[in-house]
């Protein structure tokens, strides 16, 4: 994909890291799309640019989205309850989802969208004053605005305050390992659990994910995982068993579980939502493989957004929409039965 950068995007051009000279051109190793890119040319994340023999990311401190969101949002669950992420994107992704609700952001480039001024330290100086705890990386792809986020990250780290990614997972190792230094908690979105599926409704492959989770978890980031059900496309019951039982052997019992409800949009616009049913019976799938904390997402006023204590079953995080209504943790633990509640409470 060819583009020129004209005007003012050029003041938002930075070096980009984990960049290397091949024969064939200028390659980016941050996820594993690999892009080698000729001079002039623009990345598939619409977020890269090869100038002068270096890549350059197009959109350092000039995100698109900045908004004060409740971190329940995210969706985060098990992490600061009840607490605001200052929350920022560029536009850009590394994947081409069919069913993507930010496709607006996030299939196109910072050179076509109405952007911000909001250089790192001007993110965390407005998260403090948002009174924000936390700066969530988010909406469109941060994993391709890698530099920003991991600067940004940096700074608020310093200032006490903690770093979120909404993400795809879709990244490579290394630049991965050096993020998750600064990260303090990620949902990740593990959207199918055939590769084939995965290639045609997303554009990416499967492993790359699953290897994402184990890092993510093993660096010690408080990690939650969203499944989006897309009707005909991921709804396969022996394959969300499959999904579920990978989890449960790979280490990611204590792991919430997002199970969420596809709405008509983007390129999947004529198939209906999720019925209710369909989640239902997920659920129930992951909790047989032993999954503790397991939600419905996007179905308003369901019982299934609740936290339950796995060891007594009573309530101990109830909400209402991003609203917390109840929250009966007290030092990480149910105050019914005393045990301890995976997450991160206060
Ligand atoms: S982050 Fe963007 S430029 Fe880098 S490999 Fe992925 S798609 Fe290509």
């Amino acid at each position: 994909m060819n583009g020129i950068i004209t005007g003012e995007q050029e003041r938002y051009r930075k070096l980009a890291m984990f960049q290397e000279e091949t024969p064939r051109g200028i390659m980016c190793r941050i996820c594993p799309n690999e892009c080698v890119l000729k001079e002039g040319e623009v990345s598939d994340c619409r977020n890269r640019i090869v100038r002068n023999s270096k890549l350059y990311t197009m959109a350092f401190g000039n995100p698109c989205s900045a908004n004060v969101d409740p971190i329940e949002k995210k969706p985060l669950y098990h992490f600061l309850p009840g607490s605001r992420a200052f929350s920022i994107a560029t536009a850009g992704c590394n994947l081409v989802c069919l069913n993507c609700q930010n496709w607006s952001i996030s299939q196109t480039s910072p050179d076509k969208t109405r952007n911000y001024d909001l250089p790192p330290e001007r993110v965390v100086e407005e998260s403090i004053r948002n009174k924000c705890r936390t700066i969530a990386y988010t909406y469109s792809e941060p994993v391709t605005f890698y530099e920003y986020a991991y600067e940004t990250a940096v700074l608020a780290r310093n200032a006490g305050i903690k770093n979120v990614f909404k993400s795809n997972g879709y990244i490579n190792p290394e630049p991965l390992k050096k993020l998750c230094s600064v990260l303090d908690a990620a949902n990740i979105d593990l959207k199918s659990f055939n590769d084939a599926t995965y290639l045609k409704l997303t554009g990416g492959k499967l492993q790359p994910v699953l290897d994402a989770l184990k890092i993510y978890k093993d660096m010690g980031v408080w990690l939650e995982i969203t499944n989006l059900i897309v009707p005909t496309w991921t709804d396969n019951t022996e394959e969300i068993d499959k999904m579920c039982k990978w989890l449960s052997e790979n280490g990611f019992k204590e792991t919430p579980l997002h199970f969420s409800r596809f709405y008509p949009i983007h390129k999947l616009e004529q198939l209906p939502p999720t019925p209710v049913e369909v989640l239902r019976n997920a659920s129930k799938i992951a909790a047989g493989e032993g999954l503790k904390y397991v939600y419905i997402g996007n179905v308003p006023g369901n019982e299934m957004a609740d936290t339950k204590c796995p060891y007594c079953g009573s309530t101990v995080v109830a909400r209402q929409g991003y609203r917390i209504t109840v929250n009966n943790i007290t030092d990480g633990k149910c105050s019914k039965c005393k045990k301890i509640i995976d997450g991160v409470w206060s």
